[in-house]
């Protein structure tokens, strides 16, 4: 939760198993598309511009707060959850300038979701709408599980091939551009994307690795193609959805509840909301091998930045949020959410000591 008031998510899929198929090409260095370098400048100047425009609206940004951005730290005793250095990888493989180019696109794919887009039935879920069925189900579940107001909260998609759509990304400048600059940055953008053909015309899951939860008054969850794209190529199919689409609605419940908290807390504390909900047979329901996969889920975004919690403290949490559910009495009931929290504040010092010293 840097930069405002966005949470990054954090769940993630994902096995060790395909690891080691992306190779670790290291940075490529002077093979860059010729004049990358200047574009890349050029669109910085107009990502500042629009972001700066858009806070001075009261409208949230995303630009430095890329969930990417904790999967490089490592630390003794400590390895990065096997999705998220996955996704480093496949980011590291690009030179220095793709890189910048690829965070600053990535970005506005996130400014997009957090702007202009809104919720509705023609919304799709996943590059090519695979998950819309799912994401809207299970948020339809969610609005009815936990006793927080839920109507208001949207739920949006985040999408890198936005990007490569002139008409919207006109329109995400239009918001503090002139009619004729915001044509000009939509061409600064296309120029980006074209020359770094890593990023696939947008596909690429670097651009939207990500899920956010943003609090009121504009209360809305944006799922990235990109996390959900790289769940699923871990084999967290039907699991990889529910499990993050939870986490970001649990920091719904934090938001309502007014938990005051940041880093590990805050991240642990909605993945145990996510255990909960996942378990309960009036949320998703899942069996014991489901409840396996969503916490090895969770360990796969794990970091060792102490921004999210560690592979082994997010699996725990998870895990946490699970037995609630396993040790209560009345299988029908749903814990109020303000309970929950309150029982979370008494665990989480267990889960994470380091992070308890500190807040
Ligand atoms: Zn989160």
């Amino acid at each position: 939760m840097r930069a405002g008031v966005r949470v990054g998510t954090a769940v993630a899929i994902a096995s060790i198993a395909i690891a080691g198929s992306i190779g670790t090409a290291g940075a490529a260095t002077g093979d860059d598309a010729p004049g990358l370098k200047a574009a890349v400048d050029k669109l910085k100047q107009d990502v500042t511009r629009l972001e700066n425009g858009l806070r001075a609206k009261g409208i949230r940004t995303e630009t430095g707060n890329s969930l990417l951005d904790t999967g490089t730290g490592s630390r003794a005793g400590c390895t990065p959850g096997a999705l998220l250095g996955w996704a480093d990888q496949l980011n590291k493989a690009m030179s220095s300038q793709e890189q910048r180019g690829s965070g600053l696109l990535g970005s506005l794919a996130f400014d997009y979701a957090g702007s202009v887009a809104k919720e509705g039935p023609d919304q799709k879920f996943g590059t090519d709408g695979q998950y819309t069925e799912q994401s809207t189900g299970t948020m339809n579940k969610l609005r009815s599980f936990w006793d927080i107001q839920s109507k208001d909260i949207q739920l949006v998609p985040a999408h890198g091939t936005d990007l490569a759509d002139p008409a919207k990304v006109t329109k995400l400048f239009s918001l503090v551009d002139g009619a004729e600059q915001a044509k000009t940055d939509a061409a600064d953008v296309h120029t980006v994307l074209a020359k770094i053909p890593e990023l696939k015309n947008g596909r690429s899951p670097v651009l939207t690795f990500n899920a956010y939860s943003a609090p009121g008054p504009d209360k809305r969850i944006e799922l990235g193609d990109g996390i959900l794209d790289a769940a699923a190529k871990f084999g967290f199919g039907p699991i990889g959805v529910p499990v993050v689409l939870a986490h970001e609605y649990g920091h719904q419940n934090q938001f309502a509840n007014n938990y005051d908290a940041s880093g590990p807390a805050l991240e642990m504390g909605a993945d145990a909301f996510s255990g909960y909900f996942v378990t309960h047979p009036n949320g998703m329901g899942f069996d014991g091998a489901a409840q396996g996969k969503a916490t090895e889920l969770s360990s796969s975004i794990g970091d060792c930045q102490d921004d999210h919690g560690s592979p082994q403290q997010r699996s725990a949490a998870t895990r946490w949020g699970e037995k609630q559910y396993a040790d209560q009495q009345d299988p029908k009931a749903v814990r109020p959410s303000a309970e929950f929290i309150t029982a979370w504040k008494k665990e989480f010092p267990v889960l994470h000591p380091d992070g308890a010293r500190k807040s």
